[in-house]
């Protein structure tokens, strides 16, 4: 927290941060950015993740992801969908580039997928309650196996469809990944050995 904001009330710090509604992957990814973003923003997040296989892997990675909002006391929303529809909605999505390397053409699909859903409930946020949200955004350029120059133009493409500002950003940039690393192993969050989708557990 600056000097500045150290002498103010919380609640007038809190009118002045930027809200942004953050598309959030999994409890680790999420612990590293909301540290970033946490002094000057005030941060929603959102789970929307059906490219996540098998279920089971889905729910474990929600289920600590909520226990980590627990314990820092963050808002957080959870998209309302049925995961066997939802990801055969993925697969059909991802059909003819099952083969494709992690950063590339799959990838850009399921990045798209996934903001677009954020950028919808942000947008419907705003209709409904006046200006609720300044930005959306999303937590996966923290991960060095993201592209995060995809993700921006993506995300700034979705900004324009949607009306809604785009956060643009490279959470991995000036040692992001490295600290986000060291506070989720502190915290002992579960961590997963593969992205997501089926296509990138068979690579692991
Ligand atoms: S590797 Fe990860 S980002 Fe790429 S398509 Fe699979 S789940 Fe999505």
């Amino acid at each position: 927290m600056s000097i500045f904001q150290n002498s103010l009330p919380s609640a007038l710090i809190k009118f002045m941060k930027k809200k942004i509604l953050l598309h959030a992957c999994c409890a680790p990814c999420t612990a590293g950015v909301w540290n970033q973003l946490k002094d000057d923003f005030e941060v929603t997040l959102f789970w929307y993740n059906p490219n996540i296989f098998p279920k089971a892997e889905h729910d474990r990675r929600l289920n600590e992801l909520l226990n980590f909002c627990d314990q820092k006391n963050i808002r957080i929303m959870v998209g309302d969908y049925n995961w066997v529809e939802e990801h055969a909605y993925w697969l059909e999505t991802a059909k003819g580039l099952e083969d494709e390397p992690e950063k590339g053409k799959r990838c850009e699909a399921c990045y798209k997928m996934r903001l677009e859903a954020v950028a919808a409930v942000a947008a419907q946020a705003n209709d409904h309650h006046d200006g609720e949200f300044d930005f959306f955004g999303a937590e996966l350029s923290i991960s060095p196996h993201k592209n995060s120059e995809m993700i921006n133009e993506i995300g700034n493409n979705i900004a324009e469809e949607f009306g809604i500002n785009f956060f643009k950003a490279d959470f991995k940039k000036n040692d992001g990944f490295k600290k986000g690393a060291q506070i989720f192993k502190k915290l002992n969050l579960y961590r997963q050995d593969y992205c997501g989708c089926e296509f990138s557990q068979t690579k692991k």
